[in-house]
């Protein structure tokens, strides 16, 4: 057969990254549609996506971690804050109902116009529910919206006075498409859920109406809840993080250290296993054979490759430590399958064309920062600089996330001098997540049909007997290979 199998490409002296490579076509007998996404992020979690989005603080929060999932694949919590903070992330995933708002604000009738107005300057909105006691505790007996205060002059008026109180409402237990519909032929902004008690459950509004779809790949728990992950340190005491993590039915840990073969990791992945043993665990990263092999000895669910391939990442500068990212998951893929242990490959990853190479090289599942950071899911506000769209992305080992505490991950902790090793920066707006994560799961679905593969399984079975093939490729055909030779152009991802 033409071309060359992974095995000739990676033994040997060389170290190689995604864009070393290239995929040579095989025989296409089948629709791009037939192609099946499906794998596994760990040993016991399957995925309809093989999408992952990073714990870091510019990238997975409620929003994020709740978009991937709805969209067959699953987000990773940041810890860089308090444990409160990340719990109720965790429990924001879990309670999530699509289209539903399951923790509205209410106030009571004694709260005024200048109460309501205040949520409106902080949170965006202004349609109301009211209780008799401004908890969901107590029973709903009116709602504000703008139409009732909007010509108020007294804004220390109380809410009493202007509140409509002829509420259409709807009974706990209603679907997603029945409560649309109520929305659309009573015309009402907004549509409250009550239970047999009159007691506020959850509220819908008609802003939403449109983005409220269907989500048929979610990546849900037994319970049918949203799954998602959540990642710790090392350190002792974030044994604490992990217990109300787990007690509020977090799916699965990422232990996340940058050179996750420590004396710490090992302690920690242990403990973890021997207090929570149905806990799912990521450990890493790692690179190498040994590294992965001593990881999975000790019970990692799935491992994390990639040391210095991140966008944002400064440690192969640095710490003069890392390896390059196809040959990292070549490799540490290669011993993970005799245990039966799905990698990550975490990092580099700024194309389809990444996303497909790591696939095709024995990972499961690609984990990204950079990519998803500029979606509208992520923390943080747009800005505009030189009339583009911007949004902050900065890695957790930058000076600037350490101050905050992402030194968790690199031992740094008790040092007082610094050594970053990553940087913060900026990237461009990437629109929401709803389109972003479909269109690339589309083009990855190209790239499986050109090589021939209809699936991860096939894919990976082509890359144990050598019916996968791929070549080296030289410094200028990277740059052939790339857009060349024109005066100017325009490159659009979505
Ligand atoms: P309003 O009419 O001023 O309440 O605002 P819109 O209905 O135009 O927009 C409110 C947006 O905020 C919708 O996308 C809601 O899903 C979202 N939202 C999130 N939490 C709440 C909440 O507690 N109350 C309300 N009213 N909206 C919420
Ligand atoms: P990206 O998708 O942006 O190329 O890479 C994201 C990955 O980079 C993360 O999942 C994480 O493994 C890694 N990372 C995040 N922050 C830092 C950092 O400050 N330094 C280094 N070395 N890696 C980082």
């Amino acid at each position: 057969m033409d071309g060359f199998k992974a095995e000739e490409i990676f033994n040997q002296l060389t170290g190689y990254t995604y864009n070393d490579i290239i995929l040579l076509p095989g025989f296409i007998d089948f629709d791009v549609q037939q192609v099946n996404l499906e794998t596994r992020l760990t040993k016991n979690i399957k995925l309809q996506l093989p999408f992952v989005s990073s714990p870091m603080d510019t990238v997975t929060e409620t929003d994020m971690a709740v978009h991937m999932a709805l969209l067959g694949g699953i987000g990773i919590l940041h810890y860089n804050n308090t444990i409160e903070d990340q719990v109720e992330m965790v429990r924001g995933v879990k309670r999530y109902e699509n289209g539903f708002i399951t923790d509205p604000v209410v106030l009571s009738p004694e709260h005024t116009i200048d109460d309501v107005l205040d949520i409106k300057k902080k949170k965006g909105f202004s349609g109301i529910p009211i209780t008799e006691n401004g908890t969901l505790e107590s029973r709903l007996i009116g709602i504000v919206t703008t139409r009732d205060i909007d010509f108020e002059k007294d804004k220390s008026k109380k809410l009493q006075a202007v509140m409509t109180t002829n509420l259409i409402t709807a009974n706990e237990g209603v679907t997603l498409s029945e409560a649309n519909d109520i929305l659309r032929k009573k015309k009402v902004g907004k549509l409250p859920i009550i239970d047999q008690n009159g007691l506020l459950k959850m509220l819908m509004s008609r802003t939403d109406l449109k983005k409220n779809r269907d989500f048929p790949h979610a990546t849900k728990s037994e319970k049918k809840q949203l799954r998602v992950g959540a990642a710790i340190s090392t350190h002792d005491q974030d044994k604490e993080r992990l217990a109300e993590l787990v007690a509020n039915n977090v799916d699965v840990i990422v232990i996340d250290s940058a050179q996750g073969y420590n004396v710490y990791q090992i302690n920690m992945l242990q403990y973890i296993k021997k207090t929570y043993p149905a806990l799912q665990v990521i450990a890493g990263n790692v690179v190498t054979k040994e590294q992965a092999e001593a990881l999975i000895k000790e019970g990692a669910d799935a491992l994390r490759i990639g040391m210095g391939p991140g966008s944002i990442c400064t440690t192969q500068e640095t710490m003069a430590t890392g390896r390059p990212q196809a040959t990292a998951v070549y490799h540490t893929a290669k011993i993970a399958k005799k245990y039966d242990v799905p990698v990550i490959a975490d990092g580099g990853i700024s194309t389809i064309g990444h996303i497909m190479k790591a696939l095709s090289l024995g990972a499961g599942t690609v984990m990204m920062g950079s990519l998803l950071a500029g979606t509208s899911e992520s923390p943080g506000d747009y800005y505009y600089k030189d009339g583009v769209r911007l949004k902050k992305y900065r890695g957790m080992a930058s000076i600037e996330a350490m101050k905050e505490g992402g030194e968790k991950r690199y031992f740094a902790t008790e040092e007082s001098i610094k050594v970053a090793q990553g940087v913060s920066g900026t990237v461009i707006d990437r629109g929401s997540l709803l389109n972003f994560i479909p269109y690339l799961a589309q083009g990855v679905r190209h790239a499986f049909q050109d090589t021939g593969f209809r699936d991860l399984k096939a894919l990976h079975a082509g890359l144990d007997n050598g019916k996968l093939r791929m070549q080296i490729r030289s410094f200028s055909s990277i740059r052939e290979g790339g857009v060349h030779d024109l005066y100017q152009f325009e490159k659009h991802m979505i």
